[in-house]
C-alpha cells in the first residue's frame, strides 16, 4: 500500500471489501450494517451492528461490556446472559422468548450467531436493562447511553464514506485528496481545516458527521508529493477528521462540489521537490533584461546602456551552459524590450528547468554618479528551490568577482514571481557607479561573470538531478 501504482489496487479492494461486508443492503440476507455510538463515542467491533426485519442487531459482548454490564455465554445451553446492576435478561439463540429477571417475554427477532460473535436485538435488551437507545436514519448510527447520562442527542447528519487519493496533473494539484459524504454540507458551515505542525499534519474536520467504520486509511509515496499517509477517524462524538500526514507545511486548496457532498483537497508539490532530469534534458531560461530604447536604463553621459552588458553576458553565460551539455531559451534574442508578461510566458511555455534574469544595478536620478556598489541576486520570497538556485550561483561567484557581496535577496520582481519554476533576478553591479561601469564595460569581466553565473547554474541542476 506505500506505492502509487498499487492505489489503483488498494481502490478496488476497498470497493470489493465494502461489498463483501455489507456496506450496501445485501438481497440474500436482508441486512445492512450500521454505525455504533455508545455515550457519545463512536464504537468499532469486529461483527458491526446490522439490520435485520426492521431490528437492529449488535454483538452482546462489545455493546454490554462498554455500557458496564456483564456478559455470559453459556455453550450448553445455548444461551446469552446479560447483566446490570439488578437486571438480568437471558436470550436464546434462534429463539424468540427472552427472560427478563425470570420473566418470559416475546421478541421480534431473536438472538443470532454471526461470525462467532453472539448478536442480540439492541433496543430490547438495553431498554429492559435501563439504556436509552436512538437512531439517526441519516447516517444508519444507532446510539446508546447509559440512563444517568443526559439526553444524549449527537447531532450528527451524516458520514464520510470514502477517502481516496490520486495524483495531480499540475503544479497546483499534485496530490488530491478526495473525501465523499453521505450527506450535503454548505461550504461556510459544514468543515473546519486546520494547520498543525511537529509532525506536520493538515486536518479537515467535518462538523456533525461520522467517519464510516469502513474508511481505510491510506498511505502515499511519491517524492514530489508533500503527503504520506491520509488517516479517518471520529474526533468527537459528533466530528469526523480525516488528518494528511505531509512532509512539510503545505496549505492545500479544498473545494466542495456542486452537490456539497464531495469535498476536494489539493496538495501543491512539494516546495523541495525539483527533477530537471525528468524529460531527459537540462534547460535553462535566459533573460536578459531590457531593450536598446527602454527609457532610463542606461548609466550617466551614456556610456553604457543596461541592455547592451545584460545581452552579453546571456550571451556568453548561453555558450558556457551549452559546452555543458545544458539546453538554453533566451526570452529575447534581439535588442527589443518584451513586456516582462511575455517574457514570463515564453519560459511558463517552454521545458525550462530554471529562469534566469540578467541585470546590472543603477541609483539616483541618472545623472549623476553615486557610491552604491556591488553584486546582489533576487527570488521570490518562500521559494526554498530558488533560494538554493541564488546561493549556487552567489557562492560561484564570490570571491572571485572582485566587488562587493550585496548579498542573496528575496523581492517581489514579477518575473521572479510569475514564472512557474525556480527563478532568480541577478544584479551584477551598478552602472552608475564610476568604478564598477568600467567592470560592466569590460568584455573579459562580462566574460567572468557569465562563467561563474554557468558553473553556479550547473551545480544546482546537477544536485537535483541523481
Ligand atoms: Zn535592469
Amino acid at each position: 500500500m506505500t506505492k502509487r501504482l498499487n492505489f489503483t489496487a488498494v481502490f478496488i479492494f476497498i470497493i470489493l471489501f465494502c461489498a463483501m461486508t455489507g456496506q450496501t443492503v445485501d438481497a440474500a440476507t436482508n441486512t445492512t450494517d450500521v454505525n455504533l455510538v455508545i455515550n457519545n463515542k463512536q464504537v468499532s467491533a469486529d461483527v458491526m451492528p446490522f439490520i435485520q426485519n426492521d431490528r437492529t442487531l449488535v454483538p452482546a459482548r462489545a455493546v454490554f461490556e462498554s455500557l458496564g454490564g456483564t456478559v455470559k455465554w453459556d455453550q450448553d445451553s445455548y444461551t446469552v446472559t446479560v447483566k446490570y446492576d439488578t437486571t438480568t435478561v437471558i436470550l436464546k439463540i434462534n429463539d424468540k422468548t427472552a427472560t427478563v429477571n425470570g420473566k418470559k417475554k416475546t421478541l421480534d427477532v431473536p438472538a443470532i450467531i454471526k461470525n462467532e460473535r453472539t448478536v442480540i436485538p439492541v433496543r430490547f435488551v438495553a431498554e429492559e436493562l435501563g439504556f436509552r437507545v436512538g437512531w439517526i436514519d441519516s447516517s444508519r448510527t444507532v446510539t446508546i447511553s447509559s440512563a444517568g447520562d443526559p439526553e444524549v442527542k449527537p447531532e450528527i447528519k451524516g458520514n464520510i464514506t470514502a477517502v481516496s487519493l490520486k495524483e495531480g496533473n499540475s503544479k497546483k494539484e499534485n496530490t488530491i485528496v478526495t473525501i465523499e459524504l453521505s450527506e450535503a454540507i454548505k461550504s461556510s458551515e459544514g468543515y473546519v481545516t486546520t494547520m498543525l505542525t511537529t509532525p506536520n499534519r493538515f486536518v479537515l474536520d467535518v462538523k456533525n458527521f461520522l467517519a464510516d467504520s469502513q474508511v481505510s486509511d491510506l498511505t502515499y509515496n511519491q517524492k514530489s508529493s508533500p503527503l504520506t499517509a491520509v488517516r479517518t477517524a471520529a474526533y468527537s462524538e459528533n466530528t469526523a477528521r480525516v488528518v494528511c500526514d505531509l512532509k512539510e507545511a503545505s496549505t492545500p486548496v479544498v473545494s466542495l462540489s456542486a452537490d456539497g457532498k464531495t469535498l476536494k483537497v489539493a496538495f501543491k508539490t512539494l516546495s523541495t521537490y525539483f527533477n530537471p532530469m525528468e524529460d531527459g534534458k537540462l534547460v535553462v531560461v535566459l533573460d536578459p533584461g531590457h531593450g536598446s530604447s527602454t527609457a532610463g536604463k542606461r548609466s550617466p553621459q551614456g556610456i553604457l546602456r543596461e541592455y547592451e552588458f545584460n545581452r552579453a553576458v546571456a550571451n556568453k553565460m548561453k555558450r558556457y551552459l551549452e559546452a555543458e551539455g545544458v539546453e538554453v531559451i533566451l526570452t529575447v534574442e534581439d535588442d527589443s524590450d518584451p513586456s516582462l508578461a511575455n517574457r514570463c510566458a515564453e519560459a511558463n511555455n517552454s521545458d525550462g528547468d530554471i529562469f534566469v534574469s540578467i541585470h546590472a544595478n543603477a541609483f539616483g536620478n541618472g545623472d549623476e554618479w553615486t557610491s552604491a556598489n556591488g553584486w546582489e541576486i533576487y527570488h521570490y520570497e518562500g521559494s526554498v528551490l530558488s533560494n538554493q538556485l541564488a546561493t549556487a550561483i552567489a557562492d560561484a561567484n564570490f570571491p572571485g568577482i572582485g566587488i562587493r557581496n550585496r548579498g542573496v535577496k528575496t523581492g517581489n520582481l514579477y518575473v521572479i514571481k510569475n514564472t512557474n519554476m525556480p527563478a532568480v533576478l541577478i544584479e551584477h553591479g551598478f552602472y552608475t557607479n564610476l568604478e564598477e561601469i568600467e567592470l560592466l564595460k569590460s568584455d573579459e569581466w562580462r566574460d567572468k561573470v557569465a562563467r561563474y553565473n554557468a558553473d553556479g547554474i550547473v551545480k544546482f541542476l546537477k544536485s537535483h538531478s541523481e
